[in-house]
């Protein structure tokens, strides 16, 4: 559907649950948070209506997210059922991978089409300080599992951080040389957990061609990545400027939260309630948000945050 600005909405990013098995710094608090009452949350029947609904307005690309999506139960029914809905061409998923031993092939058999697995370090000591608990491990096995589960592009999302994983760029950058993998740089964005942490941590995607200057541009770009390549690599590096490069006139999104709340911008507190309606009523909820959505974000800086008023786990990034 084109909204009042004359771009295409196509994509849709559904969090299936606020819950994670990892708190990393700059997206959740360290206690976690309040498990809330289902009756507060969207069921898996509510989700795929939203989903149908969504589809009959043009959505053709779906990203299933969280919180940690693999730790909601009934994820792969879930899964299967979008991925049946005529007129869906991609079905995602954004993970951060360490439970993809256990669901890679399930997914995969499931029509999930792609894998976005986040992963900020190749240190193992580093890995558990930024997500506070995690095992570095379980997420270089959930790469494996996805490339042995068939998934052919896998991709790899790395928040950039100063003083943090700067000085692992090259490394990132030398994943792609032998395998179909794609690697992408996200400048880390001043919204929840990452409001405080990045005043000391903000670097731009610029760094990344700084430390990397072998990488050569594509001229083109996948979703919101630049794309680049290093010479003779099978695999390719993306860069995601939402901080350097405002990418708001090509946005085609929209985001629907766990709780069933329409999110037309990342960076407004503005949503629109979609709980307890029926799929004819989402269409025309869904329509309206898409119409709602604004031309473009506010300024956005470590001295002005985001305005999306959640933090990142409950709105799926
Ligand atoms: N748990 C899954 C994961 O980590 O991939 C899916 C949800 S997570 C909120 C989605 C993406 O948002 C991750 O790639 C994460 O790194 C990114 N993210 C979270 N907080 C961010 C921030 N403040 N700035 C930039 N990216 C952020
Ligand atoms: Fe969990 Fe993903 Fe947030 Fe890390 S970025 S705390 S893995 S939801």
């Amino acid at each position: 559907m084109i909204d009042n600005y004359g771009r295409n909405i196509n994509y849709m990013r559904i969090s299936v649950t606020e819950l994670c098995n990892l708190r990393c710094r700059y997206c959740m608090p360290e206690e976690g948070i309040q498990k809330r009452g289902h009756e507060e949350m969207m069921t898996a029947e509510e989700t795929i209506d939203a989903a149908k609904a969504a589809v009959s307005l043009g959505i053709n690309k779906i990203r299933i997210t969280g919180g940690e999506p693999l730790v909601k139960r009934g994820i792969v029914r879930l899964c299967r059922e979008i991925a049946q809905i005529n007129g869906i061409e991609e079905l995602c998923m954004t993970t951060n991978g360490t439970l993809l031993r256990t669901y890679a092939k399930e997914l995969k058999g499931a029509g999930v089409n792609r894998v976005n697995i986040s992963l900020d370090t190749l240190n193992t000591e580093k890995y558990k300080d930024i997500t506070r608990m995690g095992n570095l491990q379980e997420a270089l096995d959930g790469i494996e599992a996805s490339f042995e589960a068939g998934f052919d592009k896998v991709k790899i999302n790395v928040v950039l951080m100063g003083g943090f994983n700067d000085d692992e760029i090259s490394a990132f950058v030398a994943l792609t040389m032998d395998r179909p993998l794609e690697v992408r740089f996200i400048e880390l964005m001043p919204i929840g957990g990452g409001i405080d942490f990045d005043k000391a941590r903000f670097v731009s995607c610029q760094e990344v061609l700084a430390k990397a200057p072998q990488l050569e541009s594509l001229n083109m770009s996948d979703g919101v990545a630049g794309m680049y390549r290093l010479p003779g690599a099978k695999g390719r590096v993306g860069l995601i400027r939402p901080i350097s490069c405002e990418f708001c006139h090509g946005c085609n999104k929209i985001r629907l939260t766990a709780d069933g709340m329409l999110k037309p911008c990342l960076h407004s507190d503005d949503e629109i309630s979609i709980k307890g309606s029926t799929q004819d009523e989402m269409v025309e909820i869904i329509r309206k948000a898409i119409l709602d959505k604004p031309k473009m974000r506010n300024q956005l800086d470590a001295d002005n945050p985001s305005r999306a008023g959640r933090d990142m786990n409950r709105i799926g990034g």
